[in-house]
């Protein structure tokens, strides 16, 4: 195993890792421990380049930071990347050598589910460190995040909409849901169950169909989403789909969803707010995932009470950063950011 150290002037450490006897070779980030150690899941996919793929780690983690912060754990950002296709390079050599990785970073950096990973890939790396989260099994095991982060994406949803048009009561709301994977599948239940007609988009067809019979979701083609008469736009998919080509296509008064990076640049945050369109920042909404991952990490007994007490100052969080937004006149995307570089500055001694 290799482990070789990355310059990267704005994180904290950077490793570059290879395995050759499994084929491993990828890259964990540690944006920041400011605040505690740094957590964030380990994301495996292809990359066209190796460049890719730390650029990736890089974003990535920088984004955990936030996320973390915002959530007001006691946890600091990271990431990991894995350059492989899930579907056919994933052996358990492959992932015991990447918890071999984790474990040399002595707790600095936590692990846990990103896309192409599941509970059983942590499970097979949890044979070689006790860095690693979202288990299936064990006393502290957090499971699969995903319901508890979509139901911080309601929230994030109803605040919008009480700040945007009025009530937090979404009857009879139209909400545009894109992905219905395990985040967006759920957050249907929730808005649904709250009285919302749903438009939704899948390029999956088996998941459209479900939502569709489950919920009475009206189905239309990817690309259309973007254009569909609606009060709120819910990405819960891919990144970057909030740009310059799809911006001037929205018909909605407020984007909030559970997608990570739904900015293509930060401009795009500027262009939603010309448009009049509320944007409600995606690392606050979406912090409920790693609220539940942080219940195995730091072992917190009561798990229940401890994630509803953190999902409900989430919302709060998010709530202070659309006022203050209103009241400055700016973008909320620029609002989170001010807060959360506020809760990282190090206090004076
Ligand atoms: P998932 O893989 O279960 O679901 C994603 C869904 O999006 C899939 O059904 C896929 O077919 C669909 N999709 C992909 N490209 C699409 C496109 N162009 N148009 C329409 N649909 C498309 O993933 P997930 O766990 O539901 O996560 C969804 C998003 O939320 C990701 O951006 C993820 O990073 C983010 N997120 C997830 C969690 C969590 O707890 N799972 C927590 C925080 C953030």
């Amino acid at each position: 195993m290799q482990i070789t150290a990355v310059e990267a002037p704005d994180h904290q450490e950077v490793v570059r890792i290879e395995d050759r006897a499994s084929g491993l070779v990828g890259y964990i980030a540690i944006h920041s421990t400011l605040r505690g150690p740094a957590a964030g899941g380990v994301r495996m996919r292809r990359y066209a380049q190796e460049v890719d793929a730390l650029t990736d780690a890089l974003r990535l983690s920088r984004g955990m930071t936030y996320k973390n912060a915002a959530a007001d754990l006691a946890l600091g950002g990271g990431k990991a990347v894995i350059i492989a296709d899930p579907a056919t390079q994933k052996t358990p050599d492959l992932l015991e050598a990447f918890g071999m990785a984790v474990d040399s970073l002595n707790g600095r950096y936590w692990t846990a589910e990103d896309m192409g990973m599941t509970p059983a890939d942590m499970a097979r790396i949890g044979t070689r460190t006790r860095f690693v989260a979202g288990l299936a099994d064990g006393a502290f095991a957090s499971g699969d995040p995903s319901p508890i982060t979509a139901r911080g994406i309601f929230y994030a949803i109803r605040t919008a909409a009480k700040h945007r048009l009025g009530s937090v009561d979404l009857t009879g709301r139209t909400v545009a849901v894109q992905g219905l994977g395990h985040v967006g599948h759920y957050l249907c239940g929730y808005l649904h169950q709250a009285g919302a007609k749903l438009i939704v988009t899948d390029i999956d067809s088996a998941q459209v169909a479900r939502v569709a019979e489950l919920y009475g979701a009206t189905a239309v083609a990817p690309d259309a989403i973007y254009g569909v008469d609606a009060d709120i736009f819910a990405p819960c998919a891919i990144g970057a789909i909030l740009n310059a080509e799809t911006i001037p296509q929205l018909k909605v008064s407020v984007v909030a969803g559970g997608a990570n990076n739904q900015l293509a640049t930060p401009d795009d945050g500027t262009r939603l707010h010309a448009r009049g369109i509320l944007y409600a920042p995606d690392y606050v909404a979406n912090g409920g995932g790693i609220i539940n991952v942080a219940t195995e990490i730091q072992q917190i007994s009561g798990r229940e009470a401890w994630v509803a007490e953190k999902l409900t100052a989430l919302d709060r969080t998010m709530d202070r950063i659309l006022t203050r937004a209103r009241t400055l006149a700016v973008s909320p995307a620029e609002v989170a950011d001010a807060i959360v570089d506020e809760i990282l500055q190090p206090k004076a001694a």
